[in-house]
């Protein structure tokens, strides 16, 4: 749909949607969670430029976003209690090195909350391998995940070796969730609370393991806002792209691009928010 779609229909089908959004707000009371894979210049689907991200961090700032936690999310859910306006969550999916050299000195310029979901069993090594087209991308460190820790940003269990958990007979579901979520407190020293589906795939089986793990929050490749009575364990998330502008980034914050997403999703063509 990417290729049929050139960015010129995107954005068109986005700022149809935008006029739409101006006479149907979006329900009031619900929040957004974006994610990001790699910050880098390679021109390659999971990467936004270091450059772009800037932007999008400073927008948020200028712009009066209320940036939460999953955490503080958790807790509208429990309640049930509508988000502040326009409030934002960011996320990071597997643990690329690029997070640390690139996002970080961003995320903590603006002091802004963000959660990046590790590949566990993979931090530390010669490459973080979860990219289906391209190979030899470093993974971060556990060094670097305890400074920016002490730093702010939290972390989040995205498996051992991001399998597709839907295909794993009980004992490997099991091994691969509770083995990351060990590992990743373990080094952090604090209990790991979100888990992240690797790829996006996920089942009612998969929900209960992860839930049954102690996690607290679980987040999807599924486009769509949360609202304040989302289940903890099937959160929405919005993919931010390469080559996003700055306007088509706020777009995506108001909701103008969920239906261009959800039909994406629903054709399969889209490799880049099936990553997670
Ligand atoms: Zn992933």
């Amino acid at each position: 749909m990417r290729s049929l779609l050139g960015r010129g229909a995107r954005v068109l089908a986005s700022e149809a949607m935008h006029l739409v959004r101006r006479v149907l707000p979006e329900r009031p009371g619900t929040a957004r969670v974006i994610y990001y894979h790699r910050i880098d210049d390679e021109q390659h689907r999971s990467c936004v430029t270091p450059r772009a991200f800037a932007e999008q961090m400073a927008h948020l700032r200028a712009d009066g976003f209320h940036v939460m936690g999953l955490a503080a999310m958790r807790e509208h859910l429990d309640a049930h209690r509508p988000f502040p306006d326009r409030t934002v969550v960011i996320t990071f999916d597997d643990g690329f090195a690029d997070n640390y050299t690139a996002a970080f000195p961003v995320l903590a310029k603006h002091a802004l909350p963000a959660t990046i979901f590790l590949a566990a069993g993979f931090i530390d090594g010669d490459e973080l391998p979860v990219l289906r087209d391209r190979s030899g991308i470093r993974p971060m460190t556990w060094q670097q995940v305890c400074e920016m820790s002490r730093h702010g940003v939290a972390f989040g269990a995205h498996t051992l070796t991001h399998r597709s958990l839907t295909e794993l007979p009980p004992d490997e579901l099991e091994r691969e969730i509770v083995g990351s979520r060990d590992m990743v407190a373990a080094r952090v020293g604090a209990p790991a609370e979100t888990f992240c589906y690797p790829r996006g795939h996920f089942d009612e089986r998969v929900k209960q393991a992860v839930r049954a793990a102690g996690f607290k929050i679980a987040c999807t490749t599924l486009p769509g806002c949360v609202t304040p009575d989302t289940h903890p364990f099937s959160l929405r998330r919005t993919f931010v792209a390469r080559d996003d502008t700055v306007h088509d980034f706020a777009r995506k914050l108001d909701g103008s691009f969920d239906l261009l997403h959800a039909a994406r999703q629903r054709l399969g063509g889209a490799p880049a928010p099936s990553y997670g």
